[in-house]
């Protein structure tokens, strides 16, 4: 049989004429449709001279003619050009309940800072363009006197990331110098940003102070020299020491710099620019109460509880934040116009106090459990609903998590949907939602998937059920649900 079939393999020009292959040559160049129709008969020759197809489950009536096979192939065909035309950084829908999910983007941006990107980068922009004196700009400018305002300093400066904006504080202001740090806030953030390296590359000396546990005031005072030219605290973003533990206030380290005369600089990690303790978030400082307090200068990440454009945000006295900026490695560490479009219109909801209703991150925080339970229900029925009753759901509370290294101790109730499919197991069922056109990534546990609402917006509900309906119409045009398992059938 497998020579017969062979015999109704179709020719590449036969293939190339067939309307599929005019379609794919509008998204690719004609040549590489024609190379690629090449691989298809060639892998789908293989299959048949080794017996792999068909495969038990076709019937061999069903591909006695060459219009089976040609079909085949033209599945294969269209298969392989999706895979070249998609692009390999894509949106997916954040289905796990980690608001801050750093391997998904960490924060989803606001329309206005979507549409702040749109308008400026389609054309021409102010980035360094004084448009009042006609004349070069800077583009430090942007945001400066919008983020002291917001947070209570003379100045401040964009850069690159957090760990960007360390690295030139650091190497601004202590160069050549001693730092001095407790040695519990000599933390390890992840993805291998450890501060003790970032301060090494930066060309200061580590003092380390105190112990792991605790650390005082006098533990500082006592550490200070000739060659002291910062004292550094560091907010330990993703990790809590508890028990037995002291760390010096933020009014003492205050209170010595200003004694000493040497500033003192606040890694922030997080910054947050509104109290965040009504949604139940205490504990992550307030950018600007640091600055209120006498800190001289602080960073902070700009897409963690800001819920803005990656960036790092260095703020304090204009004397400071002037020398950070004329340090050459600002060059290396500055931002683009996408990143100053998005931040100054996401810091310009903030000036307009609508951060809980138009950033999706503080809104996701603000979010009660009583709310999302009301959105589960619905949901849960839909999904029962167009998947024909395949899947079984159930609702149960769970938690929320910050994530991204921010509040590690604070759980944020929810309601979760646990899903389980009749045919398939729930990392079967999780490998669908993550192959579906718009994947959609969810926690497994216990043989069921977890879908928590909270990250998930509203009009994304749709695309889950749109999954759910492609789930039941491929269990019954097709039957076994081995067909279904790993790949994205849907669209
Ligand atoms: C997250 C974090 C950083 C790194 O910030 P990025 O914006 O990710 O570069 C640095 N310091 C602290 C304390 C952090 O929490």
């Amino acid at each position: 049989m497998a020579n017969e079939l062979l015999r109704l393999l179709p020719s590449i020009d036969l293939l190339l004429a067939r309307p599929i292959a005019v379609k794919l040559s509008i998204s690719l160049r004609h040549d590489r449709v024609r190379d690629l129709a090449r691989e298809v008969t060639d892998q789908l020759r293989r299959e048949i001279a080794s017996g792999r197809w068909p495969d038990s489950s076709g019937s061999s009536e069903d591909v006695q003619a060459d219009s089976a096979i040609t079909a085949e192939i033209e599945r294969r065909l269209e298969q392989s050009a999706e895979r070249l035309v998609r692009r390999s950084l894509r949106r997916v829908v954040n289905a796990t309940g980690v608001i801050l999910h750093t391997n998904l983007g960490r924060a989803p941006l606001a329309q206005a800072a979507i549409d702040a990107i749109g308008d400026v980068t389609g054309s021409y922009s102010t980035l360094e363009y004084d448009l009042g004196a006609g004349e070069r700009g800077h583009r430090e400018s942007h945001c400066q006197e919008l983020l002291a305002r917001l947070v209570g300093s003379e100045s401040a400066i964009v850069a690159n990331n957090n760990a960007a904006a360390v690295m030139l504080v650091l190497n601004t202001l202590a160069d050549g110098g001693e730092v001095i740090v407790s040695r519990g806030e000599l933390i390890e953030i992840g993805g291998s940003f450890r501060i003790p390296d970032v301060m090494e590359k930066s060309g200061a000396l580590i003092r380390e102070v105190g112990t792991t546990n605790r650390t005082r005031i006098a533990d500082y005072e006592n550490a200070i020299n000739d060659n002291t030219r910062l004292i550094l605290r560091v907010h330990p973003s993703n990790y809590r020491i508890t028990g037995f533990t002291e760390r010096p206030s933020v009014d003492e380290i205050v209170g010595l710099s200003r004694r000493r005369g040497i500033p003192a600089y606040e890694d922030l990690g997080s910054g947050c620019l509104i109290d965040l303790a009504s949604y139940g978030v205490s504990n992550e400082p307030v950018v600007s109460e640091s600055l209120k307090a006498g800190i001289s200068v602080v960073s902070f990440s700009g897409d963690k509880l800001l819920g803005g454009p990656q960036a790092g945000i260095i703020a304090g006295s204009q004397a400071l934040i002037g020398r950070v900026g004329k340090n050459p490695l600002m060059r290396a560490l500055r931002v683009d116009k996408m990143t100053y479009a998005a931040l100054e219109a996401t810091l310009r909801i903030y000036e307009r106090g609508s951060a809980a209703v138009e950033v999706p991150v503080i809104r996701a925080i603000a979010a009660g459990q009583a709310e999302i339970h009301e959105r589960a229900k619905r949901f849960t029925q839909d999904v029962v609903r167009v998947s024909g009753g395949r899947v079984k759901v159930t609702l149960e509370d769970g938690e929320s998590v910050i994530g991204g290294g921010s509040a590690p101790e604070v759980s944020l109730g929810t309601v979760l949907a646990a899903l389980q499919d009749s045919q398939m197991s729930a990392a079967s069922l999780a490998e669908y939602l993550r192959m579906n056109v718009v994947p959609i990534i969810t926690r497994t546990e216990r043989d069921r998937v977890l879908i928590d609402l909270r990250t998930v917006a509203a009009d994304e509900e749709a695309i889950i059920l749109d999954a759910f309906a492609a789930l039941a119409r491929s269990s019954t045009n097709t039957g076994p649900s081995t067909e279904v398992k790993g790949r994205g059938l849907q669209a």
